[in-house]
């Protein structure tokens, strides 16, 4: 393990860059840069064992610049505990390796209308603030002659969930990783969550939430979009 020095020092350099700009250059808005979450290259050359032991060092970095008394009971556990959060848990979709196996099953049914799993609680985080996004996806697909387990739909949900992320990524993630699997272009994907950078701080409002939608092949026909909307809202 690197220690405590070398490892500051690491992140003093990575972040030069970030030295130079001003809390209101970089904004408080919420930008959507593309369908892949930007990761740098060699993301998980470091085995996560590894990433848990550096994470700590710096959580706790944190807490002592804060003025927070790492030797207390109650929060000298705590860096350990956030690093194992952060790579076990929260952000573990981040690792290809945690991606959930697919299996396909044939259509034998020949059901040949949209199915639609709604519903799918997900908990999120923000990548421009690190706190939770809370919310609810719907997923739809018409079989192409394979069909997929209902539970892997969830998971599949959850997967690009436990990231850092923007909701509309999210939303294009899911749905483009089904179109793939399901090899159809007929996937829809609704989601409807809360963040708590909107409700919990900033602007402070409690009861909006925010809409975002993939519509792809079929289901860009209105009649489609309306079958899906009243299988929602039943
Ligand atoms: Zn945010």
């Amino acid at each position: 393990m690197k220690n405590h020095e070398d490892v500051l020092e690491e992140v003093l350099q990575a972040n030069e860059i970030l030295e130079q700009l001003t809390h209101e250059e970089i904004g408080d808005d919420h930008l959507y840069t593309g369908v892949h979450t930007p990761l740098k290259k060699g993301a998980f050359d470091i085995p996560d064992e590894k990433k848990k032991e550096m994470i700590a060092i710096l959580f706790g970095e944190i807490m002592d610049v804060m003025g927070l008394d790492l030797t207390d009971d109650s929060l000298k556990g705590t860096p350990k505990r956030v690093a194992k959060m952060f790579i076990d848990e929260i952000y573990s979709g981040l690792n290809p390796a945690n991606k959930p196996e697919v299996a396909l099953f044939e259509n034998k049914y020949h059901y040949n209308q949209m199915l639609v799993e709604k519903d799918i609680t997900f908990y999120s985080n923000c990548e421009h603030h690190f706190v939770p996004i809370i919310g609810k996806a719907h997923v739809a697909y018409i079989s192409s002659g394979k069909v997929i387990g209902l539970s892997k739909l969830n998971r599949i949900v959850q997967y690009f969930a436990k990231r850092p992320q923007v909701q509309e990524r999210l939303t294009n993630q899911i749905a483009m990783e089904l179109q793939s699997i399901l090899n159809t272009q007929d996937v829809a994907v609704i989601i409807d969550a809360k963040h708590l950078c909107v409700s919990s701080r900033g602007i402070k409002d409690d009861t909006s939430a925010t809409v975002t939608s993939f519509y792809g092949g079929q289901f860009n026909k209105a009649e489609k979009i309306q079958e899906l909307h009243n299988y929602i809202n039943n």
